[in-house]
This record gives structure tokens, C-alpha cells and sequence, in this order.
């Protein structure tokens, strides 16, 4: 570590219960943190339950920060100061961090919190307490202790070093991207896929994206749109691609030869083949979907498991059993709900009939599905597809 490094502790969660397999939990969170901050020269150490992560001077706080808050497999997260075990040190160190908010300030209630792993040192937990408060108020003589309820609170632990520390920050919780694998995310420009792809990403799902497209249909700022919302979930993602799949030929196919109250299950049927496709070239696991039981005609138990038909690889859904409103909380939470509130519309939209199927019986529709023989269209379709690919930042990369 260079003398100007910043530090930062980050705290585990889940990931310190893995047992045997924590090794490679924690190699993984060790390098989504580092690919998030190329660029940078980082260091992680690991110590029990918790990463010492060293970043080089120029490297803003705010960078770090919106690294480690967007980042899967940690709970939490503080900028510290490491110093020798002196008494002298400590009390330097705890100065320092008054200059900072939220102590800067100099007004409120605070309190003073010391862990001890290394049990030699000469002070107990509580005589450092002590000595942190004397420094806080030698700065700050307006603060007062609250030890039940206070507004900030300055840590110092004793390990190898000290380390002193205000303010943590909550991190996602969740289990590092990429530790269960990979799926393909079918995203649209609506509110719903773009929740999902960050629910699956939480349980460590690495994804690719598919968006079906069908222009004019669809316009150009619908794209725009998609291109968005896949540039803001890719750092909960730790980066993805997004295959953007010509679908106008396929879907003026269905729409001039399946049965108008059945064109939107042979719109999913037509997806799902698609998906299944990229899924085997991507070399994916799983599809995901933002579909919820109910929510719209397509998405019966008997519309489900029709589109389900269609997949050899396992469809999660990971908002089922949510309403729109618990939806739309987390889109407004992770950030994408105003752009998923853009007004374009998607292709599903513009060729829905007015009485779709909402029962359909699964073999009477198949056999309907496979008079229309969509796969030369549909391998047409995957073959002229576009990628852009997305950093761990959310950056397009061109
Ligand atoms: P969303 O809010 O995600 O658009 P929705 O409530 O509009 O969902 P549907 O339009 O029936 O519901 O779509 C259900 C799911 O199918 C979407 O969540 C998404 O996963 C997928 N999907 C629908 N349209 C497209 C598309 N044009 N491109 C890619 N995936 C799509
Ligand atoms: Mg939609």
C-alpha cells in the first residue's frame, strides 16, 4: 500500500457462510470490485469476514463508491484510515476523520464504537471509547453522546493496525455476480424485465440481454431506450451484452397467418426460439423474463407454461408472485423506472390483438405454432442481430 492509497473496509454478508466454497465466493467479489475500478491500481486483502481494499489516490471517492454500492456480495462498506496501534496515532486518526462529514458538521449526537480482534492491545473496548470522545470533543465541543439512538457514529477496531472509520454505507447484500452461472435476460423497454435482470444478478446471475425489435414498428428512440435501461442495470450485472434481434419480418409473418386472438402466444413462442438459440451460442443456462402471473393476457398459468413449451432451458421469473407497485418500487430504487416510463412503445404492444387467447389449450396451439414455420425466419432474425457490449461500469463499450 502507498502512503496516499485510500482504503476502504468492506464488509460480507452471506458470502461468510459459504463454508467450503467460500474461496471462491470471495474470488469472485474480489475481482467484480477490481474489474468495476479498471483502470485503477486496487489491492484487495481478504481477512475473515471482511475485504481491506487499497485504491490508488486519483481515483475519486464517488468512483469507488458507486462501485462498491452497485456491487453484489457485500453488505456493506466504509472509507477507513489505517495507523499504528498508538495511542497517539488513534487519537490523530479519530481528528482527522472529524473534518469529514458527517461529523464536519459539528453538531448533533453521536457515539463512539471500539472492537478489539487483537485482545494484547493495552486498552479495553471501553477505554478507547473514552479516548475517541475526548478527540471528538476536543474538535466538535457542541457534539453529545447517544449511545441508543445516535446520528453518527465513529468506529475504531484493532487488528493488525487500527482502523478508524465514520459512516458506513449499505451495500446490496446478494451473492457476487457469477457465481451461479449464466443466463439470457429478455429485455424490453418496459418496467418489469429491467427488475428482473437485477432480482437474478442479485442471486449471482451473470446475463446476457436479448431485445426483439421491430422497426418501424418500434421506433429508433425505442432502441435508444433499451440501450439505456441495459446501460444501467450492466454495473448490477458486472457488465452484459445486448443482442438486438430484427424482429419486424417474423412478427409481420405471424401476424399475417396466426389467428388473430393467438398472434401474442406465437409473438412468445417465436421469442423463446430465438432466445434458446443466442442461449446455446452464449453457451447460457437460463432464460429470464419479467413476466408475472396475471399481469396481462399472456401471462396465465396456461400462457406461461405454453411459452415455457418452447424453451429447452429453464425460464426463471423471478416476479411471479409480485404486483406492479413492489415492481415498480425496485425499478424506482435501482434507477430505471423513468426510463422504462418512456413513452415508446414496444412491438408487443403495437401488434396485440384486442381478444387475445388467454387459455390456450398446449397442443391445440402448438400444432397452430408450427403450421406457421417460423424457423427460417427466426434463424434469419438471430443471424442479422447487432451486440453492444456494456462495461462493469455501464459504460457502452464501441
Ligand atoms: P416489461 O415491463 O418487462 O416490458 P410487460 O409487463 O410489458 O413486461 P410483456 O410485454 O408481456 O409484459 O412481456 C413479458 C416479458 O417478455 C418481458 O418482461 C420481457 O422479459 C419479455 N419481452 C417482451 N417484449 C420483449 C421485447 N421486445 N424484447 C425482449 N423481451 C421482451
Ligand atoms: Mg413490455
Amino acid at each position: 500500500m502507498n502512503a496516499t492509497d485510500q482504503l476502504f473496509l468492506i464488509r460480507l454478508g452471506e458470502l461468510s457462510l459459504k463454508g467450503l466454497n467460500r474461496d471462491f465466493f470471495e474470488k469472485r467479489l474480489k475481482n467484480n470490485i477490481k474489474s468495476k475500478l479498471k483502470g485503477y491500481r486496487t489491492h484487495v486483502i481478504t481477512q475473515k469476514g471482511r475485504f481491506f481494499l487499497e485504491v490508488e489516490a486519483a481515483c475519486p471517492v464517488s468512483v469507488v463508491e458507486s462501485a462498491l454500492s452497485t456491487t453484489f456480495g457485500l453488505v456493506g462498506f466504509s472509507k477507513c484510515l489505517k495507523v499504528d496501534k498508538s495511542e497517539e496515532a488513534i487519537r490523530g486518526a479519530a481528528r482527522t476523520l472529524m473534518e469529514e462529514p458527517p461529523f464536519s458538521e459539528g453538531v448533533g449526537t453521536y457515539k463512539a464504537e471500539s472492537r478489539r480482534a487483537d485482545k494484547s492491545f493495552i486498552y479495553t473496548s471501553y477505554q478507547l471509547d473514552c479516548i475517541l470522545a475526548e478527540e471528538v470533543h476536543r474538535v466538535h465541543p457542541l457534539l453529545t453522546v447517544d449511545v441508543r439512538n445516535p446520528e453518527m457514529t465513529i468506529y475504531c477496531e484493532i487488528r493488525d493496525k487500527a482502523y478508524l472509520y465514520t459512516s458506513p454505507k449499505k451495500g446490496l447484500g446478494g451473492l457476487p455476480v457469477s457465481t451461479a452461472g449464466k443466463g439470457v435476460l429478455l429485455l424490453s423497454g418496459g418496467i418489469d424485465s429491467p427488475v428482473a435482470g437485477y432480482q437474478m444478478a442479485q442471486r449471482g446471475l451473470r446475463m446476457e440481454c436479448i431485445y426483439f425489435h421491430a422497426y418501424p414498428y418500434t421506433s429508433d428512440e425505442a432502441l435508444e431506450k433499451v440501450i439505456t435501461l441495459a446501460s444501467l442495470i450492466a454495473p448490477y450485472m458486472q457488465g452484459t451484452r445486448l443482442h438486438v434481434v430484427p424482429f419486424t419480418e417474423p412478427q409481420l409473418h405471424i401476424k399475417a397467418k396466426a389467428k388473430s386472438d393467438e398472434t401474442t402466444l406465437m409473438f412468445r413462442a417465436a421469442m423463446m426460439e430465438v432466445a434458446n438459440m443466442i442461449a446455446e451460442e452464449s453457451e447460457a443456462l437460463c432464460l429470464v423474463t419479467g413476466e408475472a402471473l396475471s399481469q396481462v393476457a399472456s401471462q396465465t398459468v396456461e400462457g406461461l407454461a405454453f411459452s415455457d413449451s418452447y424453451s429447452e432451458r429453464l425460464v426463471l421469473r423471478p416476479l411471479v408472485g409480485l404486483d406492479k407497485g413492489q415492481i415498480v418500487d425496485i425499478a424506482r430504487r435501482i434507477g430505471t423506472y423513468e426510463t422504462s416510463i418512456l413513452p415508446y412503445e414496444d412491438c408487443c404492444t403495437i401488434f396485440s390483438p384486442t381478444h387475445p387467447l388467454t387459455r390456450p389449450d398446449k397442443q391445440v396451439t402448438r400444432s397452430h405454432y408450427s403450421d406457421l414455420e417460423m424457423l427460417p425466419f427466426l434463424k434469419e432474425a438471430v443471424a442479422n442481430r447487432q451486440t453492444y457490449d456494456f462495461s462493469a461500469r455501464g459504460e457502452l463499450i464501441e
